[in-house]
């Protein structure tokens, strides 16, 4: 049986008085609980997991360094994510992509040092309105596959979310045969490249505008493991309920 997650990406939000939330989640987690994970700005990870300490919540961040260690002025590597506690990372977030021109490589780079260092990563992919609009979805997203992921991939080292870019922070979603028919394509490809034991207990997020009302129609897919949540985490009133559509 595959995992359920549900991973909240806080992205460049947040100060310590935003730990309150992650608090407010703990009494809010359904008896039944999926995997949760909670992906604050680098700043408060080592005081999230503290919080999150004797609870089912992991702490997970939102980019690492390719490299170890090094000259790298304002990067920070996967050791030290992990040294604060946090259990996983996400790479490859469009908005990496988008802003710092992280290509396919980069964050096949990212993966591997989140493993070196015990994470877990979170690989994002996901197609433009522009590629979307020209029906040309499942080729971007093959190819960001096929560039994105490492060969070394389990089930325990990674788990992948797809996000639309168009549908991120805009209100938008796919409808459920969008939805469905991207992650049965990419379960597809993944049992093609690495078989069927790895490709069965991988678990596949969904992302973008996931809401307390749109959680339990994406879920859904059969193929859809769980959601990376982006403006609803920073809720618990928000996330709460999705995590419990999850369960
Ligand atoms: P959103 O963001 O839920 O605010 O659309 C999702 C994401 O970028 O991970």
């Amino acid at each position: 049986m595959r995992r359920k997650l549900a991973a909240g990406n806080w992205k460049m939000n947040g100060t310590a008085a935003s730990l309150a939330e992650l608090e407010a989640l703990k009494s809010l987690l359904p008896a039944d609980t999926p995997d949760v994970v909670i992906c604050p700005p680098a700043p408060l990870l080592f005081r999230a997991t503290q919080a999150a300490k004797g609870t089912s919540i992991r702490i997970g961040a939102q980019d690492c360094h390719m490299q170890a260690s090094g000259a790298f002025t304002g990067d920070i590597s996967a050791d030290m994510i992990a040294d604060t506690g946090a259990t996983y990372v996400i790479v490859g977030h469009s908005e990496r992509r988008e802003a710092h021109e992280e290509r396919d490589r980069d964050v096949r780079k990212k993966a591997k040092s989140a493993w070196a260092a015990d994470l877990t990563a979170i690989i994002c992919i996901g197609e433009t309105l522009e590629d979307h609009e020209a029906n040309n979805t499942l080729d971007i997203i093959a190819g960001q596959l096929a560039g994105s992921l490492p060969g070394e991939m389990t089930p325990t080292n990674t788990v992948i979310a797809y996000e639309p870019i168009w549908a991120i922070g805009t209100g938008k979603v796919p409808t459920l045969d969008q939805i469905v028919e991207v992650h049965d394509f990419i379960r597809e490809r993944i049992t093609t490249r690495y078989g069927a034991p790895v490709a069965e207990l991988i678990p596949l997020l969904y992302g973008g505008s996931v809401k307390p009302d749109n959680a339990a129609m994406i879920f859904q897919a059969e193929n859809v493991d769980g959601a990376l949540v982006g403006g609803a985490s920073l809720k618990a009133a928000d996330f709460g309920p999705i995590i419990s559509a999850l369960a």
